[in-house]
């Protein structure tokens, strides 16, 4: 029976047993996966773990080995055209033609995409903030200033769904934080369904209302921001004068204090890491005042060690 072309669901974006193999290289190793609508959906993974192959076949720019991807119900496949006028997209290093302009290239993608409202290119050049690049050559645009203006292009169409590779990549602090407000606006207060690929476990986990970790092309984990809190081990850190006493003090109170590489204390009791104030009373009144106090939090890097070294396997 000939596979279906359409179906009738309410999850905007669905990858069904995705696989890309190249020769021996299992780059997408059978992921599944759906996506509502407004949901920002984090799909984090380490360099290689296979986020931009699985973000291309979605795309329709790479042909999977076996599998299926659709968006709006749409199977994607190389013919398929209609569907991208609802589709913004950024896949890793933004694409633009060096030798125009700034206004010129946005212009370009206006015409292409028979956008017919005057304010679209001004609007869309005040929110990513390229008002003083508008003359610049691309070309001669700072990382992250292309990285603005590749979520420009892929944005100025007010599009249902915006699947982005990396984008937070090259942006310097301020610019990512602008870039997720504008996302968190999108989604929350516009309904866009945005599909965003991280390896940056602290930058998706702010933005993200779902997360899949993908590890050597499989999803090992799919987590809702609510449960972020409790899935990532936290410890809190703690600096004095002579840490040697305060590790004695706290020995004393009942808590295990081990010191880190660089030589403070961590503790990982987690009354002492929701409650941090009650240790700092202690040790000011033990005449062991802090100089250092924080809580961490393990990046993606750390919760794999760590997952793999307990279980010697994360899938
Ligand atoms: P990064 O964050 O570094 O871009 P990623 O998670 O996006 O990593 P992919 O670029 O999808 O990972 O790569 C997944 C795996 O597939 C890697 O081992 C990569 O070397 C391999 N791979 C990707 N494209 C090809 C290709 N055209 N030919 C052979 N191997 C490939």
């Amino acid at each position: 029976m000939a596979e279906k072309m359409t179906r009738n669901t309410n999850d905007i974006i669905q990858i069904e047993n995705l696989k890309k193999h190249y020769g021996k290289v299992r780059a997408v190793d059978g992921i599944s996966l759906c996506v509502r609508k407004g949901e920002i959906y984090g799909f984090l993974g380490l360099n290689g773990a296979g986020k931009t192959t699985t973000i291309r076949m979605l795309l329709g720019m790479v042909r999977p080995t076996s599998g299926s991807c659709y968006l709006n119900g749409k199977k994607i496949h190389s013919g398929v055209h209609d569907l991208w006028n609802n589709v913004g997209y950024l896949v890793e290093i933004p694409y633009s033609y060096p030798d125009l302009t700034v206004h010129e290239n946005l212009e370009i993608i206006n015409r292409m995409r028979f956008i017919s409202n005057p304010r679209a290119l001004d609007s869309i050049v005040e929110t990513f903030r390229l008002g003083p690049y508008q003359d610049v050559l691309a070309k001669n645009l700072s990382h992250g200033n292309k990285q603005r203006l590749g979520l420009a292009k892929a944005m100025i169409h007010n599009p249902d769904i915006l699947i982005l590779d990396e984008p937070a990549n090259g942006l310097d602090p301020a610019g990512i934080v602008e870039i997720r407000e504008l996302l968190r606006d999108l989604a929350f207060n516009k309904g866009v369904t945005i599909f965003i690929s991280s390896h940056i476990l602290g930058e998706i986990s702010k933005l993200a209302t779902r997360i899949g970790i993908i590890h050597q092309g499989c999803l090992v984990r799919e987590i809702t921001a609510h449960q972020f809190d409790h899935f990532l081990q936290k410890k809190l850190i703690i600096g004095a004068w002579d840490n040697k006493a305060v590790q004695k003090r706290l020995s004393d109170e009942g808590y295990t204090a081990n010191f880190t590489e660089k030589g403070d204390l961590e503790i990982k009791d987690e009354e002492a890491i929701n409650h941090p104030e009650n240790i700092v009373r202690m040790l000011v009144h033990s005449n062991l005042p802090p100089t250092l106090l924080k809580v961490e939090e393990e990046d993606l890097e750390t919760y794999f060690l760590r997952t793999i070294k307990n279980n010697g396997n994360v899938k």
